[in-house]
């Protein structure tokens, strides 16, 4: 089984490290490749994505991705910013699917915004689509109008637009992720007011009435979903929607567990080939100081084994072994809490290695 490691730019070498240093204690036959993306690729090839990089991530299983991103690079021209370098996996590895799942751990319960009984127990699931709507539906660009409130005067557009086939992929997806879970859909659309969406909420439940009537299905319009993610979070089973919704309601979904220092994330394509992340960008805030948590990138690493490897148990494993440091009180300066116990980067990552040893 073939990963690609790309760390990337700040905190993603001292994160990714870590979670190769778990990987490698699973005694998995595992062919960890790495090279370089973002900024970092940059620096050495004047392009965030080099030829040898994509190479690399198209023919592996699976990638291992860290972040990528330093304001240093903010005046670059678009086409070469690191982040530049994210999107263009996503487009040539054909990831439509995004997983984020929002897990509340008991031991963090505290570190949410939200009261605890608000979100003690909270596990949901966010099911974005990943390469349509609004980000990449043309035309799109600036503009004389012709009417509108102001015609004769500059104006920007975007195109909002999904294919049938489009929706059906992804509603399948998400159908069959929440049969192995609570077995309820949340399609979230804003059918009321777009066309785009009256279209999704109409594909949607076609795919449920005909495959999954075995899934509850309820659609819910995207402003309410924003409202009942702080009011009740704990009523959602697995929330999906398109790519500019889910953009917004992951990150919602993700600062209710606390940190985001906590939160992996996989991207799909039909294939099961899949990137791996965390949810966080490369922090430049802390680089290089050695207090980044890595958990969200050792997640990340166990759901790559369970969706592009299948292997479950392995990924269970790892899952059991963040649990057991986060009960015994190691935290990261992000989750920190008084009595608790502070820790860098590489002991969090020592301790789940050693956690991963003593289950024997
Ligand atoms: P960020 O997620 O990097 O950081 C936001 C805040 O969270 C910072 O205070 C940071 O210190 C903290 N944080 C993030 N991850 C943490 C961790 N593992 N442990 C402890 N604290 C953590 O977002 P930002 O500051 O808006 O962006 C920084 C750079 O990252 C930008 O260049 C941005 O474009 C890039 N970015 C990249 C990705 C990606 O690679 N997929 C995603 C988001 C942002």
């Amino acid at each position: 089984m073939k990963i690609a490691v790309l760390p990337g730019d700040g905190i993603g070498t001292e994160i990714v490290a870590e979670a190769v240093k778990v990987l490698k204690v699973l005694e998995l036959p595992l062919e960890l490749e790495h090279a370089p993306v973002g900024g970092a690729a940059y620096e050495i090839s004047g392009h965030p994505l080099p030829e040898a990089t994509l190479k690399l991530a198209l023919g592996a299983d699976a990638v291992l991705f860290g972040a990528v991103g330093d304001w240093k690079y903010d005046k670059l021209d678009r086409p070469l910013r690191p982040e530049q370098a994210i999107l263009g996996l996503r487009k040539h590895l054909g990831l439509f699917a995004n997983f984020r799942p929002a897990i509340c751990y008991s031991q963090l319960t505290h570190a949410s915004s939200l009261k605890p009984e608000l979100v003690a127990g909270l596990d949901i699931l966010i099911i974005r689509e990943l390469t349509g709507d609004i980000y990449f539906g043309q035309p799109r660009g600036r503009r004389t109008a012709v009417d509108g409130h102001f015609p004769g005067s500059e104006e920007a557009f975007d195109t909002m637009r999904y294919s049938r086939p489009e929706i059906e992929r992804i509603a399948h997806v998400a159908f069959q992720a929440a049969r192995k879970r609570g077995k309820k859909v949340t399609s979230v659309d804003k059918a009321n007011v777009l066309e785009t969406f009256q279209f999704w909420k109409d594909v949607v439940t076609e795919v449920h009435t005909q495959h999954y009537q075995d899934v509850e299905l309820e659609h819910m319009y995207v402003d309410n979903a924003a409202m009942q993610l702080v009011k009740a979070p704990k009523k959602f089973d697995v929330v999906f929607t398109g790519n500019m919704f889910g953009d917004i309601l992951s990150d919602e979904a993700a600062m209710l567990t606390g940190s985001i220092g906590m939160l992996p994330s996989a991207s799909l394509n039909e294939r099961n080939q899949g990137l791996y992340e965390p949810s966080h960008g490369s922090a430049p805030d802390i680089a290089g100081k050695g207090v980044a948590n890595p958990l969200a990138t050792i997640l990340s690493a166990a759901m790559m084994l369970r969706f592009s490897l299948g292997q479950e148990q392995a990924a269970q494993r790892i899952e059991a072994a963040v649990q057991q440091v986060l009960t015994d009180g190691l935290r990261t300066g992000d989750i920190y809490s008084e009595g608790t116990q502070r820790v860098g980067t590489r002991e969090m990552g020592d301790a789940v290695v050693a956690a991963l040893k003593r289950q024997g």
